[in-house]
């Protein structure tokens, strides 16, 4: 999970201000020097958060906020803000040209995931009703073109390629020709990367850029390089005029210093971040977003759009209608099973809920499809009676159900204590999205 140390690093420092009612300047600083060592663990640059510290500290130490009611709250608010300023801001959309196609050319070092993310792009911009061409620009890695093919094959999406005897800007003239002549509102140039920067690279892609003169240039890179990544996307920068950066493996990245850097070193804004190898991985980056989800508030607003997409209406409305009236069965627990597995890695999704990591047990419930057929072997073994009363489940029923579905008593045991957790979840949830919780989502 991306940013987990910090994250838990900054919560606990933040809860530390909040059981000390008033503050004074030292607490303040003193957490200060906490966050500094944070940021620094997570690998942010160093100038970055010498500059974040000393923005806070300007802001935090003014008698309004020590002698506010709750002071704790308004310096999150004050870090909140600043590492969404950090970030960039506000959202930094992809461009769109009045005159199409939009071209948009993807660069970056070999096994950055250039190739991936053009594919998962393409998949973006499709389901938002576009026509994407995918172009595929790098004629020197072995099988880059045939990887590019595979994915539109995948996608339904066009791929362009003239084979690897051709030069680069000689296919990316012909594939903007080839997406004007059908109708392609947007052209993905998928380009060579290196193992590093070299000059005939950067010639080329500058070349490349010259021709078909690309409403962005997106700079992919892998974030779990950590400082070398700011450093790689720099020196892109000087020579390419970048207008965005892709961060890929965020999945994999812990620390995210990339993220937290890359806006406040280059200035180019970070457009979206991966999140897997799945086409469906890219997520727009919102700076504010994020900066909630590393204190822990949640990210409810990514997560209620990744389900809109992801979950039929219907269901989910006769879902929320349970789960309000705590009529929540072993049935709808299997049901429910099958729909968040769509909106990917459970992990992933409890970065999204606010508080989540603190809740125990929450860490040890995996969504994967052996546990899924074990869990739909106990939930079938049951009676009706008990798959409504989940309180039923006495210790000789968990033995029947552990003989009848094949699993050791510490399996059942196990999965009934996940769904209570679940249960819980949900009525925490379900009370966030009322009144009461958005009250609570704020402070
Ligand atoms: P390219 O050389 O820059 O075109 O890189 P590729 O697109 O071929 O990606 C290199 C490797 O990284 C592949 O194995 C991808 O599946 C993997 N990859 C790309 N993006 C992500 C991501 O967001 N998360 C993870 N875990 N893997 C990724």
């Amino acid at each position: 999970m991306a940013f987990e140390g910090l994250a838990t690093r900054l919560q606990s420092v933040f809860s530390k201000l909040r059981g000390k009612g008033k503050l004074t300047e030292d607490d303040v600083n003193e957490a200060l020097r906490e966050v500094r060592l944070a940021l620094l663990e997570a690998d942010v640059n160093f100038k970055v958060v010498k500059d974040f510290v000393a923005k806070v500290r300007e802001k935090a130490i003014g008698q309004e906020v020590l002698q506010s009611f709750t002071p704790a709250m308004v310096v999150v608010d004050i870090v909140n803000k600043e590492l969404t300023e950090l970030m960039g801001g506000t959202q930094s959309k992809l461009a769109r040209s009045n005159r199409p196609p939009t071209v948009i050319m993807m660069a970056g070092l070999q096994g950055a995931g250039k190739t991936t993310t053009s594919g998962k792009l393409a998949k973006m911009l499709q389901q938002q009703n576009h026509r994407p061409l995918l172009a595929a620009a790098d004629i020197y890695r072995p099988a880059a073109i045939k990887q590019l093919q595979v994915l539109g094959e995948q996608l339904k999406v066009p791929v362009f390629t003239l084979g690897d005897q051709i030069s680069p800007v000689e296919i990316a003239k012909s594939a903007w020709q080839h997406a004007k002549e059908n109708g392609n509102d947007y052209l993905i140039i998928d380009t060579a990367g290196r193992l590093h920067i070299d000059e005939a690279l950067m010639e080329e892609l500058r070349n490349i850029a010259a021709e078909v003169k690309p409403d962005e240039i997106l700079f992919v890179v892998d974030s779990m390089t950590g400082q070398e990544a700011v450093n790689v996307a720099e020196s892109f920068h000087k020579q390419l005029e970048l207008t965005g950066v892709v961060l890929t493996k965020m999945d994999s990245d812990t620390r995210g210093g990339a993220a937290l850097s890359v806006k406040a070193v280059t200035g180019c804004p970070i457009k979206f971040v991966a999140t897997g190898e799945k086409l469906d991985a890219l997520e727009p980056f919102y700076p504010d977003r994020m900066a909630s989800r590393i204190l822990g508030m949640g990210d409810m607003l990514t997560l209620i759009e990744k389900a809109q997409s992801a979950i039929d209406a219907d269901k989910a409305k006769e879902m929320e209608r349970k789960m309000r009236s705590a009529e929540f069965t072993f049935d709808d627990f299997l049901e429910q099973m099958e729909q968040v597995k769509k909106l990917g890695p459970l992990d992933q999704i409890l970065d999204m809920l606010p508080g989540a990591n603190k809740m125990k047990g929450i860490k040890d419930v995996k969504v994967d499809d052996k546990q899924m057929g074990r869990v739909a072997a106990i939930v079938k073994s049951m009676t009706k009676e008990e798959r409504a009363n989940p309180d039923m489940l006495s210790l000789n029923r968990r033995k029947r159900l552990a003989a009848g579905s094949g699993n050791s008593l510490n399996d059942v045991n196990r999965f009934i204590k996940q769904f209570e957790e679940m249960r819980k979840m949900m009525k925490q949830l379900s009370g966030m999205m009322g009144p009461k919780g958005q009250k609570m989502m704020k402070n």
